[in-house]
């Protein structure tokens, strides 16, 4: 993500301009009005090991740069495969045209099969920043606090006969711009994937996409996204509610935020970026060598976690025909 005054600029926000994020719920907020959730088919609520989530951010860290095409993504694509080897994961790989020529990349898709029919995606990113390639940019924020996140919620899907629907892991490549950001140079990934899914059928079957990134700031203040859709925030906003981080969720508004759930909000499936874009005092850590593990809280991967769980079982709870497919909102 960048945000700011420079060229890739991706993204505007109004602060507090969403102060109370139910003030003027969408007509389509109807699935996320149900208060009352059954433990039954949803199942329990779930957490994850937090301490386990930071061991993975560091570990993530401690690779290196890990920019498409890199001896660190592909350090990176092995320790997935290691963590994830009990589970059921396909490669995505594919040949990437960009401004500096042709890039081998692959998205990596963890599955967990559930009994109820239809997917739930959640992905990250898992490249970093290209242009800063030669100096130490770690991006422990971005692309390594929501890669280690999802392992550590792959952690509490594993083992478990999941009663709702069916979870996939995407960890996403080439979401950074290899140049300079344009609708062509940048979102590799997820593109490419959006565009298989599809193809093969598989985009009909997904409920709903969760996004996170840039999730691991110890001062979390996570901003909603008026690309996203609005149910599916409001339900984010719920989940967040029940376990009492509403104050971390939704007091800024961004507008245009440019991110890997757009390749899939255009094919019609329901998305939420879970994303805090301001990174440091005036976005400071934003691409830059100063985005470190220093900056950022296990506590922090604690609410995402739990709330993308939380939200997962929500979806669960809600009658399948409430869940409304079509995206709201998309950029022209
Ligand atoms: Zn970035």
């Amino acid at each position: 993500m960048v945000l700011g005054c420079d060229a890739s600029k991706k993204a505007t926000a109004v602060g507090s301009e969403v102060s109370t994020p139910y003030a003027a719920p969408s007509p389509q907020s109807s699935p996320a009005d149900q208060t009352a959730v059954s433990a039954g088919p949803a199942g329990p609520a779930l957490h994850i090991d937090s301490t386990r989530a930071w061991q993975y951010v560091k570990d993530i860290v401690a690779i290196g740069p890990r920019w498409s095409g890199s001896k660190g993504q592909q350090r990176l694509g092995e320790y997935l495969h290691a963590k994830l080897k009990s589970d059921q994961v396909e490669e995505d790989a594919f040949v990437a045209d960009t401004p500096e020529g042709k890039f081998t990349m692959r998205n990596i898709i963890a599955k967990f099969p559930g009994k109820k029919d239809g997917i739930i995606v959640l992905g990250s990113h898992i490249d970093t920043n290209y242009p800063l390639r030669n100096t130490s940019f770690v991006g422990a924020n971005d692309g390594a606090s929501s890669t280690g996140l999802l392992l550590a919620i792959a952690d509490q899907l594993r083992g478990k006969k999941l009663e709702g629907y069916s979870v996939w892991l995407a960890f996403l490549d080439g979401e950074e711009a290899i140049r300079d950001w344009t609708d062509e140079d940048s979102l590799y990934g997820s593109r490419h994937l959006a565009q298989k899914w599809q193809q093969d059928g598989t985009t009909k079957k997904i409920k709903a996409f969760l996004l996170a990134d840039m999730i691991g700031y110890a001062d979390l203040d996570i901003q909603r996204d008026t690309h996203s859709t609005p149910w599916l925030e409001d339900m984010v906003f719920r989940a967040a509610t029940h376990l009492g981080y509403q104050s971390y969720f939704f007091s800024q508004t961004l507008h245009d935020l440019k991110d890997d759930h757009l390749p899939f909000a255009r094919a019609g499936v329901p998305v939420a970026d879970i994303i805090d874009i301001y990174y440091g005092y005036n976005n400071a850590y934003h691409h830059t060598i100063e985005d470190t593990l220093d900056k950022l809280s296990p506590k922090s991967l604690q609410i995402t976690g739990d709330v993308i769980l939380e939200t997962i079982r929500l979806l669960n709870a809600s009658a399948e025909s409430s869940l409304p497919s079509a995206p709201q909102r998309l950029p022209s």
